[in-house]
């Protein structure tokens, strides 16, 4: 089959590979239908995640039609058409559950390489790192699909592969992202990132009752996006962001802030993002946490920070200080995909949300590193890339 492969940093390249095939009696293989890139895939792309090797297949946002069922696998059958959260889990460990999938106890057979970055590991996830599993992704023709009596969602009626493909990760992360804000009835929601997981925070926070939602971008055309949403915007390259929240809060702060950016962050004071960047390419500290700085010194006393930006090992610069003295709460996670399927399916049935509003490029499978590119570098307004085979 066709796959598209990690090459090294800023390399993807379609290549033949060998078809999955069943290897456990949970495992389906499931013919893809759509994938998607996302930005956790820049990270991979860009050399932040360690524990890449040539060859791996990425790609963790994915649909398709089950081809082909393991012996324990009494839940789906041959010709389900199914979307597959990127968190691979178990659904049996004390993780699962208590709702923890991201966190699955039993889905990473290379938990001993996690553990020593991060003290303990959390689950295996698709196309994302030997540390994470080493699974091959589902930019592909095929991919594999472990414990797949748990994770993935069958798709009964015509809703097109558009409005329920982004049910395996950015939709119930950036919904995730908003239910970790505890929203109360006037709140107002700040949100960093008006990428694709920001836009569905944005939109996940008004549907939670959030009077007020404020988008944190540089792009236009973005900011744009998160406005058509009810939002109002700012421009870090236009105003001072702390200052200018402040003004909109009478001197308070948001009541929760939202980061949607993660280590990649992109920062308007040279010399900040200059001694971030050369600590980064260091390795002395593995992130460029702005936002997640920026995040915490908005937030108003008392306030709730969420962090749905992935982070991959230590931040330098952290403002511990701000965060205990004014007793702020910082709540996080890769997102636990499967605890938010049914009830998110439901309102994309319902009408409540249409999340193909995202989508701005969609593409052949083979055409996958010219979309990293322009995903990466934000060309032609890209937004979300949408591949099909
Ligand atoms: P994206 O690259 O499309 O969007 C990131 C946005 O952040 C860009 O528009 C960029 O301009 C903006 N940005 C950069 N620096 C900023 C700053 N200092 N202040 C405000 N905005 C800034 O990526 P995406 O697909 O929207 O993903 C966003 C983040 O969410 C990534 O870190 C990704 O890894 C993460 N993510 C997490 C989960 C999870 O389960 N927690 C799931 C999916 C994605
Ligand atoms: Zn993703
Ligand atoms: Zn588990």
């Amino acid at each position: 089959m066709k796959a598209n492969c990690w090459m090294g940093r800023n390399t993807v390249e379609v290549r033949e590979v060998p078809d999955p095939r069943i290897l456990n009696s949970r495992d389906a293989v499931v013919r893809v239908t759509s994938s998607a890139i996302c930005g956790s895939d820049l990270h991979l792309y860009d050399g932040h995640i360690p524990t890449m090797e040539k060859g791996d297949i990425l790609g963790h946002e994915f649909m398709g039609e089950v081809v082909e069922v393991g012996p324990k696998v009494s839940t789906l059958k041959v010709g389900d058409r199914v979307v597959v959260p990127f968190p691979i889990a178990c659904g049996d460990c004390t993780s699962c559950r208590h709702g923890m999938y991201s966190v699955c106890e039993n889905s990473n057979p290379n938990a001993g390489m996690a553990e020593k970055l991060m003290g303990h590991a959390p689950a295996g996830v698709f196309g994302y790192s030997h540390m994470l599993g080493g699974y091959p992704g589902g930019q592909a023709q095929y991919a594999r699909v472990p414990f797949a009596d748990v994770g993935p969602i069958k798709i009964e009626d015509d809703l097109p592969d558009e409005k329920v493909l982004f049910l395996s990760d950015i939709l119930p992360t950036g919904w995730m992202g908003a239910e970790m804000c505890d929203i109360k009835p006037g709140d107002t929601i700040a949100v960093w990132g008006a990428g694709p997981v920001g836009q569905f925070a944005v939109a996940s926070a008004y549907l939670m009752g959030a009077e007020r939602v404020v988008a944190i971008d540089r792009f236009p055309y973005r900011l744009e996006t998160a406005e058509r949403a009810g939002a109002e915007s700012l421009n870090y390259e236009e105003v001072d962001v702390l200052d200018a929240l402040r003004d909109m809060t009478a001197g308070r702060g948001p009541d929760a802030c939202i980061d949607a950016v993660g280590m990649e962050a992109h920062c308007p004071v040279p010399a900040m993002y200059a001694y971030d960047r050369v600590k980064q390419a260091a390795r002395l500290e593995t992130e460029r946490p702005y936002a997640l700085r920026e995040a915490i010194l908005a937030c108003r006393n008392g306030g709730i920070v969420s962090v749905i930006g992935v982070y991959g090992g230590v931040v330098d610069k952290f403002p511990m200080g701000s965060l205990m003295n004014r007793s702020l709460t910082l709540r996080s996670g890769q997102c636990h995909v499967q605890r938010y399927l049914k009830p998110l399916l439901g309102k994309i049935r319902k009408g409540d949300i249409d999340p193909s509003f995202v989508i701005s490029h969609r593409m052949r499978l083979e055409d996958a590193p010219r979309g990293y590119e322009m995903f990466k570098n934000k060309l032609d307004d890209c937004n979300k890339v949408v591949l099909t085979p």
